[in-house]
């Protein structure tokens, strides 16, 4: 597996921007998504299946694409999205990027061999309504990557988002294998837990997967989530507890909106980490994902747990 996903990774950073169907020299409108994921849909009927998932608490439409060669229904189904924070339009890019980068390369033996087995469901925005406003929250200022229910917090107390039970409802229905949620404010991959520093039962399969995806970015970071920062309520959180997904942030750059002239790369780095991590899914799924073994001790992975051990020696 090393050597084609080098391959793919080499080729997109060297391939240029005509390797894009859509341009990405500029940020893209929320109409102008709609109306392109719908013609992507309506031109590729046997592979782009066009849904909405609802609206947000403004009205603005919640859109989803499902690429997929096979019967989506049938077949296991990966989750990309976008934009929970709506000033990370960066996110959003990366999302229409890989929906583009997936149509175009279908039949690139690694694409189509990933179409044909699973179902790839990518939402560009989640929060339209940040989105629209260039702001992190929703329209009633709350977060919505900090509104998902966890461990230690009811469904009740959780999903004040109209958006992020639209989420839900889509994760609970389709029961995800694996899940990235793109976000921009970092450099980073960062997966469950977020609410807690307790390892998740499938460690060295996220630690794996985390280090592939950040390789192909050319990003250092990959560490859980909690040792990035302890949060409540995040996605990757909800989809691991719930059904087992495994679930990652993907944080696609430092700036959430960058210039438009660092646009297309930033897209480009985006599409390479998703690709990655779904061909490591594909591999874990077959049994030839070979799990790295060096996973960091939880002193490397929590960075105060060091100065805890040696304040305890010392007897502080
Ligand atoms: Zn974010």
């Amino acid at each position: 597996m090393v050597r084609p996903l080098i391959c793919l990774v080499f080729w997109l950073i060297t391939t240029s921007s005509e390797a894009f169907g859509i341009s990405f020299h500029a940020y893209h409108g929320q109409e102008e998504i709609h109306a392109s994921l719908r013609q992507l849909a309506r031109q590729n009927p046997n592979l782009v299946h066009f849904h909405t998932l609802g609206y947000s608490e403004q009205g603005r439409n919640i859109d989803y694409v499902v690429v997929s060669h096979g019967e989506p229904e049938s077949l296991p189904a990966i989750y990309i999205n976008g934009t929970h924070h709506g000033d990370e339009k960066a996110s959003t890019e990366g999302v229409l990027g890989l929906i583009d980068y997936l149509v175009k390369y279908r039949q690139l033996p690694v694409v189509r061999e990933l179409l044909s087995n699973y179902a790839i469901y990518l939402q560009p925005l989640v929060n339209p309504d940040g989105h629209a406003a260039n702001r992190r929250f929703d329209a009633r200022g709350l977060d919505p990557n900090r509104d998902y229910a966890f461990p230690g917090r009811r469904d009740e107390d959780s999903f004040k988002t109209p958006a992020i039970r639209l989420v839900r409802d889509l994760t609970n229905k389709v029961r995800f294998r694996a899940a990235l949620a793109l976000h921009s404010g970092m450099e980073g991959v960062l997966w469950a837990w977020a609410h807690s520093a307790e390892r998740p039962a499938d460690f060295d399969v996220f630690f794996t997967l985390a280090k592939l995806t950040a390789q192909a970015m050319g990003m250092s970071q990959y560490r859980q989530s909690y040792s990035d920062y302890p949060a409540l309520g995040e996605f990757i959180d909800y989809a691991y507890m719930t059904h087992g997904t495994l679930a990652m942030t993907v944080e696609v750059a430092n700036n959430p909106t960058p210039p438009a002239e660092d646009l297309d790369a930033v897209v480009k780095r985006a599409v390479a980490g998703s690709v990655s991590f779904m061909l490591g899914i594909m591999d874990l799924d077959r049994g030839e994902l070979s799990i790295i073994r060096n996973s960091p001790t939880r002193k490397d992975i929590i960075p105060w747990a060091r100065a805890n051990e040696r304040a305890t020696r010392q007897g502080l």
